[in-house]
């Protein structure tokens, strides 16, 4: 396997229509920028992978990066951690964040994509882990009861073991009832996650999850801004529901920083903020130590390759909102995902769907 080396990086920036529209605090949302990315290889290997960029305006950055690297790496051994340690070193005075971070860990992912596919396996067996079924939720992207009930009925009929839900309105009785609506269609015992997207100052989050607190919530995620380490630590040490951080670690220093101060009771990196695969690995190997659940958050596809690896697996998240651009999206049986025994990450493109969803 070794000797294979880098060709060329195909980027394809993509607006993509969502198949359900995304209900959030700010508006409806239609449609997604998306750039994929394929990392041509001498041996004919195609690695992918991709990133769900919030704004337009990253698109252009993201693009432009990314060829701008793959210039850099044009000729390089396919050997994801040396590619990344190459590209982290020329970009480290401009920091591990944005669309640098995002390029970098783009390119991270598609080359162990290839280097799984050359080596004819999937990444976990590369990685030394047999392919294991862990429970998956469904991210219900809905703040009104009526569109709550909707997602957790589809919930139910497409065998996910659980859900979460967006909390965080102005009136607390409005967020009980988004859990109301869970409850009344998919009973009291399904487990229930619930998110604050970072929305809420330390006392009023500790005032509102102890109002949580007699539920039964799997976790409450990011109640306050998820760089403030200290308020963390106090709403955990003030709540029993645990608290959920990581979506918004930006490296494993990150992960070590909340880990280590008590500030996170269960985990959540996101493989592409927090830097790829061996960065997400860095995290698991952190949760290990203290004993804390680890999830992943988003990238299903690829998460169900990583659990398998992590000695403290808890759940993977599917939000559905990219599937049609896959020609496998994960399906859950009986409320899990497993890892396919295709070679690679888990990703492969619906070209036509591609060709449809073209940047204009
Ligand atoms: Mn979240």
């Amino acid at each position: 396997m070794s000797g294979i080396r880098i060709r060329k990086l195909h980027v394809r920036p993509l607006n993509f229509k969502l198949d359900r529209p995304l209900e959030t605090a700010g508006g409806q949302i239609g449609s997604w920028p998306v750039v994929i990315l394929d990392m041509h290889t001498d041996a004919g290997i195609v690695g992918v992978s991709f990133v769900g960029c919030f704004m337009p305006m990253l698109v252009k950055p993201v693009v432009s990066l990314l060829q701008d690297m793959g210039a850099m790496i044009e000729g390089d051994e396919l050997s994801p951690v040396s590619i990344e340690a190459k590209l982290r070193a020329k970009s480290r005075l401009i920091g591990t964040q944005g669309p640098i971070a995002m390029a970098v860990a783009m390119i991270e992912i598609s080359a162990w994509d290839a280097l799984s596919k050359a080596s004819n396996l999937p990444l976990c067996r590369l990685l030394g882990a047999k392919p294991r079924a862990h429970p998956v939720y469904l991210t219900i992207p809905a703040m009104t009861p009526s569109r709550v009930r909707e997602l957790a009925q589809r919930a139910l009929e497409l065998q996910y073991a659980g859900v979460k839900c967006k909390l965080g309105h102005p009136d607390p009785s409005k967020d009980l009832a988004l859990i109301d609506a869970v409850r009344s269609v998919c009973g009291p015992n399904f487990p229930i996650m619930v998110d604050y997207n970072q929305s809420l100052s330390v006392p009023d989050a500790i005032q509102r999850i102890q109002r949580l607190d007699d539920m039964g919530l799997g976790w409450i995620e990011e109640p306050t801004d998820a760089m403030n380490v200290e308020g963390h630590v106090k709403i955990a040490n003030a709540v029993k529901t645990p608290v959920s951080l990581g979506e918004n670690w930006h490296n494993p220093m990150e992960a070590a920083r909340d880990i280590l101060s008590g500030a996170a009771d269960v985990v959540m990196p996101d493989v592409l903020t927090v830097g790829g695969i061996s960065a997400w690995l860095k995290c698991a190997a952190l949760a290990e130590i203290r004993g804390i659940p680890i999830s992943a958050h988003s990238y299903p596809e690829i998460s169900t390759q990583l659990l398998p690896l992590a000695a403290t697996p808890h759940w993977l998240e599917h939000a559905e909102i990219f599937d049609s651009l896959f020609l496998n999206p994960v399906r859950p049986v009986n409320g899990n995902l497993i890892a396919t025994e295709d070679p690679g990450c888990g990703v492969a493109w619906d070209e036509k769907v591609v060709a449809r969803s073209a940047w204009t």
